[in-house]
């Protein structure tokens, strides 16, 4: 397994750096030490060092990260455990490496064109027409339901199109596997359909975050506007195209950590919810934001995913909060799962289509 000067640099810097542990939302869960960015870089300077093999055990320590950010965030001195991690995803490729639940999920992915190996979802309309593709996305298709958003772009009176093919953006296969060909390769397959419209509107933060960021890293050649639902619907609001009634509902936000800390989207999601009714923050927000959920991960260590989205309910209960709000299929579905008596659960859309 080989690293970069670069990653090496900021392995041996976290490994023996105990500042950050607390952040872990995946180590707050199972309590595992293990689970922190220090642990994984402690394992993963041995292998770059060559002085112990890159064995399964680190292999699956490497995919016990949901890449959320925090420990980044929390970091003073700028080091950066994501880099690392998603360097040694792609070494544990190139090597032949990869565990037995991530080769499933790439074949999954051969087969039937996504991660999950779902068939095409009957009851997503195919919709023509207009310069603006909303792009629902791989965990929407797959795992969620976007019925809500299609209904109130509509009476927006937005001219958009929704796809029946529509291509993977490359967000699960640069999870599990970085920097690859393959990739890429889907990267720029999405891309060309992308360039067909003008604007493309992202129902799922992750599809925003890697045509936004990792397609310029990648050198794939996007041409057409990368928006974020939220950024859309807080536009729609702005503009009028929503005519929103403020209700005496009580609303908490649950930024998903892609939103606020990798497109550093801090503001849209609380206009919207602040013309909606009653602004009530969560603990810890912003770019402090906590993951509440991760589907893919949720494929193969599913306890630990609902540890996770427990968490953060108890984060919400902390801050009294009546209604949780989010912006993101994965921590919706999470949240749904695991949701205590006494508060709700409710997508943006859903908000908005109440207040109209
Ligand atoms: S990311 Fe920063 S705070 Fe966390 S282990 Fe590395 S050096 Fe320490
Ligand atoms: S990126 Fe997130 S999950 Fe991974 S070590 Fe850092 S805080 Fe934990």
């Amino acid at each position: 397994m080989q690293f970069t000067e670069k990653s090496k640099q900021h392995i041996d810097s976290c490994r023996f750096c105990w500042m950050c542990h607390h952040v872990c939302p995946i180590g707050n869960a199972t309590g595992l030490e293990r689970n922190t960015a220090r642990a994984r870089a402690l394992g993963l300077s041995m292998v770059a060092r060559g002085a112990i093999e890159y064995s399964e055990d680190i292999i699956n320590n490497v995919y016990e990260c949901s890449l959320c950010g925090g420990c980044m965030k929390d970091c003073v001195t700028g080091w950066d455990p994501v880099m690392f991690t998603k360097e040694a995803r792609l070494g544990a490729a190139l090597d032949g490496k990869l565990p037995e639940y991530v080769m499933k999920m790439l074949e999954n992915f051969a087969a039937k064109g996504n991660i999950y190996g779902t068939e095409k979802n009957p009851n997503i309309p195919v919709i023509g027409g207009g310069d603006i593709l909303f792009y629902l996305g791989e965990d929407t298709r797959a795992k969620g339901c976007a019925k809500s958003a299609v209904e109130l772009l509509k009476k927006a009176g937005v001219n958009f199109a929704l796809l029946g093919d529509e291509p993977i953006s490359g967000y699960s296969l640069d999870f599990l596997i970085g920097a690859a060909a393959e990739t890429k390769a889907v990267m720029e397959n999405c891309a060309k359909t992308l360039n067909n419209y003008k604007k493309v509107v992202c129902y799922d933060p992750a599809d925003a975050k890697v045509m936004k960021r990792e397609y310029k890293e990648y050198g794939v050649d996007l041409k057409a506007e990368v928006v974020t639902f939220t950024e859309f619907l807080a536009d729609l609001v702005k503009s009028g195209a929503l005519k929103v009634k403020k209700s005496d509902m009580k609303l908490t936000p649950q930024e998903s950590p892609i939103l606020a800390r990798d497109l550093e989207e801090l503001d849209s999601m609380r206009e919207v919810l602040s013309a909606c009714g009653e602004l009530v923050e969560m603990l810890l927000n912003k770019k402090d934001t906590v993951l509440a959920g991760n589907l893919i991960m949720n494929e193969y260590m599913p306890e630990v995913m609902e540890k996770v989205a427990e968490g953060r309910w108890v984060n919400a209960l902390n801050m009294d909060a009546k209604i949780l709000v989010t912006a993101c299929t994965a921590e919706y579905e999470l949240l749904k799962k695991t949701k205590p008596e006494g508060v709700e659960l409710m997508k943006i859309e859903e908000v908005l289509l109440k207040c109209l």
